[in-house]
C-alpha cells in the first residue's frame, strides 16, 4: 500500500470529516477522536486563533501533522451571528437542525425570509506542536441564506445556503461539486499551494 503523509484533523464533527476524506487524497487522514481527544471550549476571538488552537491541541496529542478548521456562517442582517458561535447558536450541545430553526426564528424576527450571508473558513496545518510557521489559509462562500429548507446533503446550515450565481442550496449539490466552491474547499485549495511551496512532510 503507498505510504501517505498522515494528518490528524483537529474536529469531531462528521460533516467537515467526510469533507476532508474527499479533499485531502494525498494524506492519510486520522481523526482526532481515535487519539481520544476531546474537543475543547473555545475561547479564541477570531476564526484564525481558534482553528491555529485545535490544531495545537491535535499536534500535542498526537506528535503529528495536524489541520485545524474553524468556520462558521455570517449573516451581517444579525449582527455578523452566528460566527463564532455557528455550532452552538441555539445553545451548548446544539443539533444542526436546532442551529437551523434558531436562526429560523432569528431572520423571522426581523420580517426576513432571505438575507445575503457567508461562510468563512480557517484552515491551519501544524507540523508539530512546535511548528513556529503553521500553512494557515482562509475561504470564503457568498450567497443568501433563506428560511427556507431544500436538499438534504451537507451538514449545519447547508440546506438554508444558497450560494451566490447558483440556483440551489448547498444541500442540494453532490458532495464533490460542495468541494469545488466551498469555503472549506477554497481553502484546502490555497492549503495545497502552500503545502507545495513550503512544506516538507
Ligand atoms: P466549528 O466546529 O466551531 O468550526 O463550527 C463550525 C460550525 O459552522 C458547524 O457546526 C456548522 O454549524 C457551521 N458550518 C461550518 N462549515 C459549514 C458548512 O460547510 N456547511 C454548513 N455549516 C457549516
Amino acid at each position: 500500500m503507498e505510504n501517505k503523509p498522515k494528518v490528524v484533523i483537529a474536529t469531531s464533527n462528521l460533516g467537515k470529516l467526510k469533507e476532508f476524506t474527499l479533499l485531502l487524497p494525498e494524506f492519510e487522514v486520522l481523526t482526532q477522536d481515535s487519539f481520544g481527544i476531546v474537543p475543547e471550549e473555545e475561547v479564541g476571538a477570531t476564526f484564525i486563533e481558534n482553528s491555529l488552537h485545535k490544531a495545537r491541541v491535535a499536534s500535542k496529542a498526537t506528535g503529528l501533522t495536524s489541520l485545524g478548521d474553524d468556520s462558521g456562517l455570517i449573516v451581517p442582517a444579525l449582527n455578523n451571528m452566528p460566527g463564532l458561535r455557528s455550532a452552538r447558536y441555539a445553545k451548548d450541545d446544539a443539533t444542526d437542525a436546532e442551529n437551523r430553526q434558531h436562526l429560523q426564528q432569528e431572520l423571522q424576527k426581523l420580517g426576513l425570509q432571505e438575507t445575503k450571508a457567508f461562510f468563512v473558513c480557517v484552515l491551519s496545518m501544524l507540523k508539530d506542536e512546535l511548528d513556529p510557521f503553521p500553512l494557515i489559509t482562509t475561504g470564503t462562500l457568498a450567497g443568501t441564506i433563506k428560511v427556507s429548507e431544500q436538499g438534504s446533503e451537507g451538514f449545519g446550515y447547508d440546506p438554508m445556503f444558497y450560494p451566490e450565481g447558483h440556483g440551489f442550496s448547498l444541500a442540494q449539490i453532490t458532495p464533490e461539486q460542495k468541494a469545488v466552491l466551498s469555503h472549506r474547499g477554497l481553502a484546502t485549495q490555497t492549503l495545497r499551494q502552500k503545502i507545495y511551496t513550503f512544506g516538507s512532510l
